[in-house]
């Protein structure tokens, strides 16, 4: 017999053509996409609303996969991190920060990530795959899973209410699976998280920013870092292959579409490298020139085993964020969440620090 077919991470049409190949009319779709995103559910013992013979069927022919949990931390904070293996052996990390009434669930794209940027752990590992659609939806799902949030609710008052596209990897390395993963987390009839509460942030792959966002109505971080293509191709050398001047024109573009949309510009402050207050004068200019409605969050530097930055000290980074407020835009500083599980920016991994050697 063929082998089954995943259904996590197939787009309506596909899972519909999946469907109709197995001799099953095209409006059992809708049906089955309620119980895997609406619902939640794995078993098709479970799907209630099908026959009994169908159900049979379908675990006959499809199968609906979770990846394997294999460790959960929490944090004094109530961050919670997990490293999730996938069919292969590949693992990735996932991490849920909770504020108040809601919180974020930042996923991974990639496993490693090919951009290599100097502070960022992740980079430090290379690339070795893309995670397909299924594996980045099913991150989210995981965490649905752990904090029983299913069916997908339907008042705003939801733990999971926001995800960021912040973990492992360049979102823009891997669009065509990252784009039809945020189509099924922001599917209405699904797991239905509103499209302005999803933000992915890139590194800056020029070309790829305005189609990413038109297909998929998020929001857009670009972690910029540096005020002048000199310093940001020593922090990050994408920038040799696409300068400021094509990740702004881009973001101009995207802005040019509708003019309700902000940027937020991710601005890490790494100790005497990036922090002095000329960095904030030229990054002010630069918005200026570009005519960018924009915000910014400084991201405290977060160490790592083996990395040469340090974190920009308290009373620079004050100054810095002061500087940017005189002139107009948000600057707040970020809380660095779950530290003592090594769970905030940059610092996630696929392995142990012995394995990563
Ligand atoms: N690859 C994408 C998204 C993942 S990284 C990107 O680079 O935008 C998410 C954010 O964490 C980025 O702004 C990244 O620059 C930042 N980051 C990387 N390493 C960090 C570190 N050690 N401390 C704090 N933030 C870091
Ligand atoms: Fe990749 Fe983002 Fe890390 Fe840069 S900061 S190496 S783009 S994950």
């Amino acid at each position: 017999m063929a082998e089954k077919t995943e259904l996590i991470g197939l787009s309506r049409d596909e899972l519909q053509k999946a469907l109709t190949d197995i001799g099953e009319k095209p409006f059992r779709a809708k049906q089955l996409w309620q119980w895997l995103y609406y619902f939640g559910e794995t078993d098709f013992e479970k799907m209630t609303n099908l026959s009994k013979v169908l159900r049979q069927k379908l675990s006959e022919h499809f199968t609906v996969t979770r990846p394997k949990i294999v460790a959960e931390q929490l944090s004094v904070d109530k961050t919670r991190k997990w490293l999730l293996e996938f069919a292969d052996g590949q693992r990735v990390e996932m991490v849920y920060i909770p504020e108040e009434d809601r919180g974020a669930v930042c996923i991974s794209t990639q496993v490693g990530c090919a951009v290599g940027c100097r502070f960022c752990h992740t980079g430090s590992q290379k690339l070795t795959r893309n995670l397909t659609t299924a594996e980045i939806v099913s991150q989210f799902m995981v965490a649905r899973d752990t904090y029983g949030e299913w069916p997908s609710p339907t008042n705003e008052t939801r733990y999971l209410s926001n995800i960021v596209v912040m973990g492992m990897g360049e979102p823009l390395h891997n669009m065509e699976n990252v784009v039809k993963a945020l189509n099924i987390l922001t599917d209405g009839d699904g797991i239905a998280i509103s499209r302005r509460r999803v933000t992915m942030s890139t590194s800056g792959i020029a070309p790829h920013i305005v189609e990413a966002l038109q297909r998929t109505g998020v929001r857009l971080a670009i972690s910029l870092h540096a005020p002048n293509n000199e310093l940001r191709s020593t922090i990050m050398p994408i920038n040799n292959r696409y300068p400021l001047e094509e990740v702004l024109n881009a973001c101009r573009q995207y802005q040019a579409e509708d003019g309700s949309r902000y940027i937020t510009f991710e601005y890490l402050l790494l100790d005497s490298i990036n922090d002095s207050l000329d960095c904030a004068r030229q990054l002010i200019a630069l918005m200026k020139k570009y005519t960018l409605r924009a915000s910014f969050n400084l991201i405290p530097f977060n160490p790592w085993p083996g990395c040469a930055f340090k974190p920009s000290p308290n009373n620079k980074v004050k100054a810095f964020a002061r500087e940017l407020e005189n002139a107009g835009f948000a600057a707040p500083v970020r809380v660095a969440r779950g530290q003592d599980i090594l769970a905030a920016c940059g610092q996630l991994k696929s392995k142990k620090d012995a394995e990563s050697k």
